[in-house]
């Protein structure tokens, strides 16, 4: 006789699959994961696996870089997925959910230029140079301010030491990446952690188990203040 399915058994046996960024969110990630049960079969720093299960099968891990997070899960490639909310504000977050506030990962998003260039020296139209386009136009448009974005995909803190830029637009932690530079956080622009974000269509079709995980780390996690 077939087995009556019970509230526990998810209907569709396919792991949920749940995109993670190697690095910073992966390391403070995991320890919440694995407190609810979800520990990857493999570390992603000792493999070269993209596709790693969880032991007790119910997702699979999908190693991506953490700028694509927000695209993967959006598009149904993932149903979840972790992501530092610098990277899904600059995303937009079109299509997805964010449900949780992990408060790990926490930095803030600055803009920060030469500790030895007073404001007044500055050009009337300064040039910034960023990772995060989208989030610069938007702070400074909030205040009328005119610049000009130079996007770069790494080490901003180079760019007005050799005259690229006159300002940077970047997440800080401690603040020793711009010390060490010659540089000065000037305005936050937001406090940034990681969010846990779902796939709008999938909290649908699979309510049940993505709620499961959302209220199963929900009890872990402390949201940033
Ligand atoms: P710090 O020297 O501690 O201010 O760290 C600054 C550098 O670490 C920056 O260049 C960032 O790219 C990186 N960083 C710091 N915090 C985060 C974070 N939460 N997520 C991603 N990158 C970060």
């Amino acid at each position: 006789m077939a087995a009556t399915p019970t509230a526990d058994v998810p209907t569709t046996m396919t792991p949920l699959r749940f995109a993670l960024s190697k690095g910073r969110i992966f390391d403070d990630t995991l320890p919440l994961l694995e407190s609810i049960g979800l520990v990857p079969a493999e570390h992603p720093s000792t493999s070269r696996k993209l596709r790693i299960p969880s032991t007790d099968g119910r997702v699979e891990f999908l190693i991506v870089r953490a700028s694509d997070v927000p695209t993967y899960v959006q598009h149904g490639g993932a149903e979840l997925g972790v992501v530092g909310k610098d990277v899904l504000s600059e995303h937009g977050g079109e299509g997805l959910l964010e449900p949780l506030d992990l408060g790990i990962a926490t930095c803030r998003l600055m803009v920060a230029g030469p500790a030895d260039v007073a404001p007044s020296e500055l050009p009337a139209r300064p040039r910034i140079a960023t990772k995060f386009p989208a989030s610069a136009r938007k702070h400074f448009a909030a205040s009328g301010r005119q610049v000009e974005l130079v996007k770069l995909y790494g080490s901003m803190e180079l760019a007005p030491l050799v005259g690229l830029a006159d300002l940077i637009v970047d997440v800080v932690d401690t603040g020793s990446t711009l010390k060490a530079n010659g540089l000065e956080p000037i305005e936050l622009i937001a406090k940034i952690s990681a969010r846990l974000v779902v796939n709008r269509a999938a909290m649908k079709v699979r309510h049940a188990e993505l709620s499961d995980i959302v209220s199963q780390l929900d009890a872990v996690c402390t949201p940033s203040a």
